[in-house]
């Protein structure tokens, strides 16, 4: 009896290697193309890091006309939510990310080399663990999990190292008529790996990001095959890569022990490794100490959070770039107005010790993403917003669409454009006094700055109307009356000139100014003042100053 007549009873009916081989060829791509993939497991949930592995995986393809693919790894069936493919590709697609292959939704995908949902490739891995154990290298093994659990807690009262190798690995010399007997006789079983490596013996690995580390080898007969039939991740994802001629794996390092495992695999089903990239996870400071973004900890490990706070997608590629090419930053600086996919990202440029995540940074970036959009462009993003998470906001865009155009139009388009906006839950807080029921009802106190004697403001609000304002004037016009009022009510028409003689006047014109400006918006800062009173016109300007005066 030999190892063929064993394959074959556990795998009767299927295919040899070589269909596979033939039918997923090398592909056809340029020189330096990389080919790689996003594969989680259909959990819905997609983490920050997981939108960084895409982002990263899809600017390197695009560099190099090369393939992104979503493959679904669903071998742990008990981790599967309804839905929750489609809530993976539909969270990637948020951040402006689409894959060239693989999965679409729950049932459909495209590509030449699928199926791309482990699940639908059972009998592909069971030709694969079939040809391993003609050759050898993949048993069947019986042991009962009560004889694994003893064999663990033995390992544990030993202080030895846990697991099926060596000569704990029971099964592995098993004769094969043994074996061959339990299996016609009904006995339970799963198939494991065969592994050669020995612990103290080392391996070098040369990691495109990590460079060269050292490992002991592999010596672990890792369960290839599960009672239920289906693979599991380590050996699934070998035999996935190779056949979807995947050419680099672009992963967290939490991956990076699975290395010497995953060399064997490759090198057993005598395959091409693929280049194996891992970058440092991002990490959240605290209490002084440096830990991994997390899923239960961290709000902003969840991509949800991102929609919630309105954070623009483009902002949080942006931001990712950043943590995993340092240089994005000045990259950026030097070209403001390009697009993200004109710079070249380098892997071998990506941190080792891992950048921690800081939503201040975040905001920075999202206000300067911001600060570019046309005012339909923050309109429209604004009102989706608003549409989802704040009724009183959308309402005040809706009522009047070309007033709300009007109002994000102040400052923008131009050199220096406004910056106080970093996220669409900004927006309400920084036109609310733009809308007459809402500047009328706000409990916002008026911030009168260094004018604070109430006669002294109606008057110059008084003078301002009756003299010095005219709304069609050109914003030159409009300041030089301002200087106007400001020299009538003694104050200085400069700073400058206040500054050199202080005690020959009341203040200067943008003591004056600040007063018109608090009248009508009740803040101290706020957008240019011209622009503002653009905006809002004549008719609010008069009604908003009289409120003062008669008060
Ligand atoms: N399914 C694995 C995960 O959930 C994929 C790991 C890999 O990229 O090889 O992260």
């Amino acid at each position: 009896m030999d190892n063929k007549e064993l394959a074959d009873l556990i795998f009767p009916d299927v295919k040899d290697i070589s269909y596979y081989e033939a039918k997923y060829p090398e592909r056809n791509l340029p020189e330096g193309a990389i080919v790689t993939r996003f594969a989680p497991s259909p959990t819905g949930f997609v983490h920050v890091g997981g939108i960084m592995q895409c982002v990263i995986n899809r600017q390197l393809t695009n560099q190099t006309n090369g393939v992104l693919l979503l493959r679904i790894e669903d071998t742990d069936q008990k981790r599967e939510i309804d839905n929750g493919i489609s809530q993976i590709v539909n969270s990637v697609h948020d951040f402006g990310i689409d894959f060239d292959e693989g999965m679409i939704n729950e049932t459909e995908e495209k590509g030449a080399y699928g199926p791309y949902k482990q699940s639908a490739r059972g009998e592909i891995y069971r030709a694969y663990a079939k040809w391993l154990i003609e050759k050898g290298r993949a048993y069947p093994c019986f042991a009962t999990p009560e004889e694994l659990e003893e064999m663990r807690q033995k390992q544990e009262s030993l202080k030895i190292r846990t697991g099926y190798y060596g000569v704990w690995a029971k099964y592995r010399n098993l004769p094969i008529e043994n074996a061959i007997e339990k299996i016609k006789n009904g006995e339970p079983y799963i198939v494991r790996f065969k592994s050669m490596g020995k612990e103290d013996r080392k391996i070098r690995h040369h990691d495109v990001i990590k460079g060269n580390i050292d490992f002991p080898e592999n010596d672990q007969d890792i369960v290839i095959i599960k009672a239920d039939g289906l693979p599991t991740y380590h050996f699934a994802h070998a035999v996935d890569d190779h056949l979807m001629r995947v050419t680099h794996v672009i992963r967290s390092d939490e991956w990076v022990s699975s290395i010497p495992l995953h060399l064997e695999l490759f090198q057993t089903l005598e395959f091409k490794t693929p280049k194996y990239c891992h970058y440092a996870p991002i990490l959240k400071e605290e209490d002084g100490k440096k830990r991994k973004i997390s899923k239960r900890k961290d709000p902003e490990a969840a991509v949800s959070y991102y929609h919630e706070e309105g954070i623009p997608a483009q902002a949080v590629c942006e931001y990712l770039m950043n943590i995993g090419n340092s240089n994005f930053e000045g990259w950026r600086r030097a070209n403001p107005d390009r697009p993200i996919s004109e710079f070249k990202f380098e892997l071998s440029k990506m941190s080792t010790s891992g950048a921690i995540f800081d939503v201040v940074k975040l905001l920075d970036v999202s206000k300067n993403v911001i600060s570019k959009y046309t005012k339909e462009e923050v309109y429209n993003a604004s009102l989706e917003w608003a549409k989802r998470y704040d009724d009183e906001l959308r309402e005040m865009l809706e009522r009047d669409k070309e007033y709300a155009l009007a109002v994000f139009g102040i400052e923008r388009g131009n050199v220096k454009p406004r910056k106080d906006i970093s996220k669409w839950s900004d927006v309400k807080n920084s036109i609310i006094y733009m809308f007459d029921d809402k500047f009328e009802n706000s409990d916002e106190e008026y911030e009168f700055q260094k004018i604070t004697d109430k006669d002294e403001i109606k008057k110059i609000l008084q003078s301002y109307m009756d003299k010095h304002y005219n709304p069609e004037d050109d914003k030159q016009t409009w300041f030089d009356r301002m200087k106007d009022l400001a020299e009538e009510m003694g104050y200085a028409r400069e700073v400058k000139e206040y500054k050199q003689n202080p005690d020959s006047y009341e203040g200067h014109v943008g003591d004056v100014s600040t007063v018109l400006r608090v009248a009508l918006t009740r803040r101290a800062n706020t957008p240019d003042l011209y622009e503002i009173m653009q905006v809002i016109g004549k008719d609010r300007i008069e009604k908003r100053f009289n409120k003062i005066i008669n008060q």
